[in-house]
């Protein structure tokens, strides 16, 4: 189903995540909060060991707000990890981040040390969008420093923390099919690395028994039994995607399906849930 594979850009990311690691004080992990199993890569907590990381469920705005609280007791297990549910533009929210960053490192911050945070995440997941809100107004370089090589500039936030400019790019593991069908759904990929018709399927199936009342006051369904197939057609033909003899546009109903998803027009959907996805997090614990 997915066509795609960045394994260059992992051996990248690798080597970056090992240069940069030992000079920051707290990772910043940014997450999708409808899928936090598969908008992370296991490549960070393999190397993060005992540093202190704050795992941000970002686009909370579009996910389920009971999982997404479901979802950050279970990471607030993990070794070292807070977790902080928000909206990368919302600087209410994005507030928050540099006070559980000072409590997180208290006793660097009580000695008048700055705090040396990086952002990091797969593409799309908002790190850019993180950044902007965190830096606002206050945002000053601080390069030029012999310390501090062109892939480390920092912005000092002017609160105690210094912020890594530019972000550490994970790249989500596609190995597992159902993992990259949900980053696909999500928005995440690229169209041309997934199968719009598989996916659109394999979400619509996933929909009915998580969120069928959704589904059915969108596309004014009464009946959500018989084959995802057999569902995508009565959903694109309610919605004038056909093609000329009056047959359905699979294709194109599959295409509005998920635009519909990801513009949060079937309502807010968390595509992972913690009851059925979380034993994905035991892969966190290999060496
Ligand atoms: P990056 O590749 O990780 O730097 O991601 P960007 O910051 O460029 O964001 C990718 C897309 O997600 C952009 O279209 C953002 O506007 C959008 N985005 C970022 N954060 C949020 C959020 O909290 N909610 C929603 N709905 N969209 C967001």
């Amino acid at each position: 189903m997915i066509i795609d594979w960045y394994p260059g850009h992992m051996k990248k990311a690798r080597a970056q995540i090992i240069e940069i690691l030992p000079k920051v004080d707290l990772v910043l992990e940014v997450l999708d909060a409808r899928l936090p199993v598969s908008s992370s890569n296991p490549l960070l907590e393999r190397l993060r060991g005992q540093k202190p990381c704050i795992k941000i469920l970002n686009k909370k705005d579009l996910a389920d707000p009971n999982i997404t609280r479901a979802w950050l007791r279970l990471l607030e297990k993990q070794q070292q990890v807070k977790a902080l549910a928000l909206e990368a533009k919302d600087r209410r929210d994005v507030g928050l981040i540099p006070k559980l960053c000072r409590s997180v490192l208290a006793q660097r911050f009580k000695a008048g040390k700055p705090l040396r945070v990086m952002v990091v995440g797969i593409p799309n997941v908002g790190k850019s969008t993180l950044i902007n809100t965190l830096a606002g107004k206050k945002m000053a370089r601080v390069g030029d420093k012999p310390a501090i090589t062109t892939t480390t500039q920092q912005i000092d936030l002017r609160n105690g923390i210094l912020l890594l400019d530019t972000p550490g790019i994970l790249w989500p593991v596609l190995d597992n099919l159902g993992g990259a069908g949900r980053l696909a759904a999500s928005g995440a990929l690229g169209e041309a690395a997934y199968a719009t018709l598989e996916v659109a399927l394999a979400t619509l199936d996933y929909l009915r028994e998580h969120y069928p009342q959704q589904v059915k006051n969108r596309y004014q369904l009464e009946d959500l039994s018989g084959a995802a197939l057999s569902l995508l057609e009565q959903i694109g033909r309610g919605r004038g995607c056909l093609v000329s003899g009056g047959e359905v546009d699979l294709h194109r109903a599959a295409e509005m399906f998920l635009r519909d998803l990801r513009a949060n027009k079937i309502g807010r959907i968390s595509l992972e849930r913690p009851t059925e996805d979380a034993s994905a997090f035991d892969q966190y614990q290999e060496s």
